[in-house]
């Protein structure tokens, strides 16, 4: 079978990120004898500058036709000025809802490797941890009513959820808590908002339908109090678009960097959407310093969700914890920064530093078997 697979590079360190991910794709399509055909799009601060919009529609109907789109990032400040609607991010907007992927997946996977870069105190962090949030993607306050007095004295915005919006984004998490550990927490804000307590009042009654999945709940200030006390006790967490966002931020600094983590964002059927949870870093774009593994680390998460190749995606991820174990580092994740490209990190006798494309070509010799 052939997968069209439509690419998104993007603006910043999006072209380059992207280019390792589709190298360490092709490594699977050879291992595991598939077929990839790749369909390269225009998104953000690219397209506008090659044909005036963030978002054209030829990159609509590619990303519809294909079985999964790959994304980069978008933005720069060379768009800044730009109005709203036609600014980079308004891409971005524009593709989720064109794909109608309401779920956020959002993998927060500390490497045990990576422990060095973690904030935390080592002992709270001991093994690694291996959290999951799925976060609503298209509802609730960033899409409910606003708006803004007209003396300009008062402003509002709306939580506003449906039934159906609860139940097919909790649908996904106990999905992917009976794929894991078998722990689903929801996170909301019971105690005050009535969104909240529909959303707990529809997890129960799904939960008794699901007893093979554990379910908790637990509030959102406690929430984010308890992922940088104990992480390890979290397994997927589900939420509403606003707690999810804030969240996963939070739960992605505690793995030791924005370039390490990936996201896959799911609809009912239809393509998904998978990219790196990080931005365009123009600060570092074009100089071969961008760690790539976000953007690789999505491609596995591509594999699995929309192609339903598990081993495809397993073999990226083991490539990814073995080049880690070996001591190879980008510059984000190493434990000190080091003098050059190659160079052994000094404090680390065993870790050695790589540019973007040294680290994707890595891990694609890795998946091949490679004895890098
Ligand atoms: P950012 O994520 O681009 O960068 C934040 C910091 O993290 C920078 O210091 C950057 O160098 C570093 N960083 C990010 N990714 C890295 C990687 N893979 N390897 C090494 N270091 C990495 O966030 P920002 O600076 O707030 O935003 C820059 C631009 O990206 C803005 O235009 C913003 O709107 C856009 N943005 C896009 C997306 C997206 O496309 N999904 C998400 C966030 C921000």
């Amino acid at each position: 079978m052939r997968y069209l697979i439509a690419t998104i590079p993007g603006d910043g360190i999006g072209p380059d990120v992207t280019r390792e991910a589709v190298t360490c794709l092709e490594a699977v399509a050879k291992v595991f004898e598939l077929d990839f055909e790749f369909e390269e799009c225009l998104m953000g601060g690219a397209a506008i500058d090659a044909c005036g919009e963030p978002l054209p529609a030829a990159t609509i109907r590619a990303a519809c036709a294909s079985h999964a789109v790959l994304l980069g990032a978008v933005g720069g400040s060379k768009w800044d000025g730009l109005p709203g609607p036609k600014r980079p991010e308004a891409g971005l907007l524009g593709i989720r809802s064109a794909l109608g992927v309401y779920a956020n997946l959002r993998p927060a996977l500390m490497f045990p490797q990576l422990a060095g870069a973690c904030p935390l105190r080592p002992e709270l962090v001991e093994g690694g941890f291996d959290i999951l949030i799925v976060r609503e993607l298209t509802g609730g306050i960033y899409f409910g009513d606003r708006g803004r007095s007209p003396d300009g004295r008062y402003a509002w915005d709306t939580e506003r959820y449906s039934r159906h919006e609860i139940e097919r984004l909790l649908e996904v998490g106990f999905d992917a808590a009976r794929r894991r550990k078998g722990r689903l927490c929801m996170v909301d804000k019971a105690n005050v908002l009535e969104s909240s307590r529909l959303w707990r009042e529809v997890a129960t009654q799904m939960g008794r339908e699901r007893s093979d999945v554990e379910l908790s709940f637990m509030y959102v200030d406690n929430c984010a109090m308890q992922l940088v006390r104990d992480p390890r006790q979290f397994d997927v967490i589900a939420t509403s678009n606003m707690f999810g966002d804030i969240l996963s931020d939070e739960a992605s600094m505690i793995t030791g960097s924005i370039g390490m983590l990936a996201s896959a964002s799911l609809g009912d059927d239809g393509p998904g959407l998978y990219e790196p949870i990080h931005g365009s870093a123009p600060d570092i774009a074009g100089m071969d310093r961008a760690n790539p593994l976000a953007a690789i680390l999505s491609a596995a998460l591509l594999l699995r969700h929309s192609l339903g190749l598990e081993d495809g995606a397993l073999a990226i991820e083991g490539a990814v914890a073995l080049v880690l174990e070996r001591g190879y580092r980008c510059a984000d994740i190493a434990t000190r920064s080091a003098p050059g490209p190659g160079a052994p990190v000094e404090g680390r006798a065993r870790e050695l530093l790589l540019g973007t494309r040294a680290m994707g070509a890595m891990v694609a010799e890795t998946i091949l078997g490679g004895s890098s």
